[in-house]
């Protein structure tokens, strides 16, 4: 029988919802700006229209949704995501659940990414993976056991704010030395600058790299030994396979190229291959087909 879900990805500005069917086949896409800063029931009323945008004439079964912060079931409620407070408004999933009148799956976006590109490139390859997600911000989801991992209270893959040096740099969420407050790209940039007086933005600064600026390589160098040691703790406590990377900073060859050996080096315990860091493939899809893999699976479809 055939069945049909719809993934749903709640950015900060827009809003995206694809159609899926119960072969994890995507049948129709459709992307519009919301309101954030509106009333909820205009914020909600968009992202109805969205959906049914993307549904077409076809009835569904289930909805997955992907957030930005941390889905706390217990409270049915977002926590963390201070760039669109609307979606942490007591009270908005609940409002979401009533609107939809099928079952809902909420899961915050970096899992939603994580899970898509683990199907991507890892399933039947590796059954434990960390999907990072380096942008604005830093992130990952974890997969454990061919598991999606989510903690206690649904809080795990704060890898941005685990620290390298608890003197270091101040980060945005109070700490010092987190590894965001090096590697996501506003903090790479703010580097950059404060070596060299130079205001560019990572693909300026990687050119720098390439054309042999000394600024441009000490920068990149210094990144690549923190980015090596963070996923090194993680793989040393976790015992990981693989990893992916995703989000605007992922997008550079470097990390690629020369990423590998920063890892191995800090690698303790067990004897291990060489990690391989995987570049994320289904770029901007990658969410609203993460967020219909939570509906498959609420179906039972996918297991995960
Ligand atoms: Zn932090």
């Amino acid at each position: 029988m055939k069945q049909y879900v719809i993934g749903v990805d709640l950015g900060g500005t827009k809003v995206e919802a694809c159609l899926m069917d119960n072969q994890r086949n995507v049948l129709a896409r459709y992307r519009r700006l919301v309101r954030t800063l509106g009333e909820m029931d205009e914020v909600l009323k968009d992202i109805d229209a969205v959906i049914k945008q993307a549904a077409g004439n076809q009835s569904f079964s289930a909805v997955g949704i992907g957030t930005p912060g941390t889905y706390v079931a217990e409270e049915d409620r977002l926590f963390g995501s201070p760039n669109s407070l609307i979606y942490e408004t007591p009270g908005f999933i609940g409002k979401l659940r009533e609107m939809l009148t099928v079952p809902l799956v909420v899961e915050n976006d970096a899992n939603c990414l994580a899970l898509a590109e683990y199907f991507a490139s890892c399933e039947d390859k590796y059954r434990y993976v960390m999907g990072v997600i380096i942008g604005t911000g830093m992130g990952y989801g974890l997969i454990l056991d061919g598991k999606l991992y989510r903690g206690a209270r649904g809080g795990a893959g704060e890898i941005g704010h685990t620290t390298i040096d608890y003197n270091g740099r101040l980060c945005g969420c109070g700490r010092k030395g987190c590894a965001e407050a090096y590697l996501s790209g506003p903090s790479m940039c703010r580097r950059f600058y404060e070596a060299s007086g130079q205001q560019l933005d990572v693909p300026g600064i990687y050119a720098l790299y390439r054309a042999g600026d000394a600024q441009a390589i000490e920068l990149f160098e210094q990144s690549l030994r923190i980015m090596g040691e963070i996923f090194a703790n993680v793989i040393n406590a976790l015992d990981l396979e693989a990893i992916i990377l995703g989000g605007g900073v992922s997008n550079l060859p470097i990390w690629y190229e020369r990423l590998g050996p920063f890892i191995k080096k800090s690698l303790f315990g067990v004897p291990r291959g060489d990690i391989p860091v995987i570049p994320a493939r289904l770029g901007d899809s990658a969410g609203v087909i993460g967020a219909a893999y939570l509906a498959l699976r609420h179906l039972g479809v996918m297991n995960f």
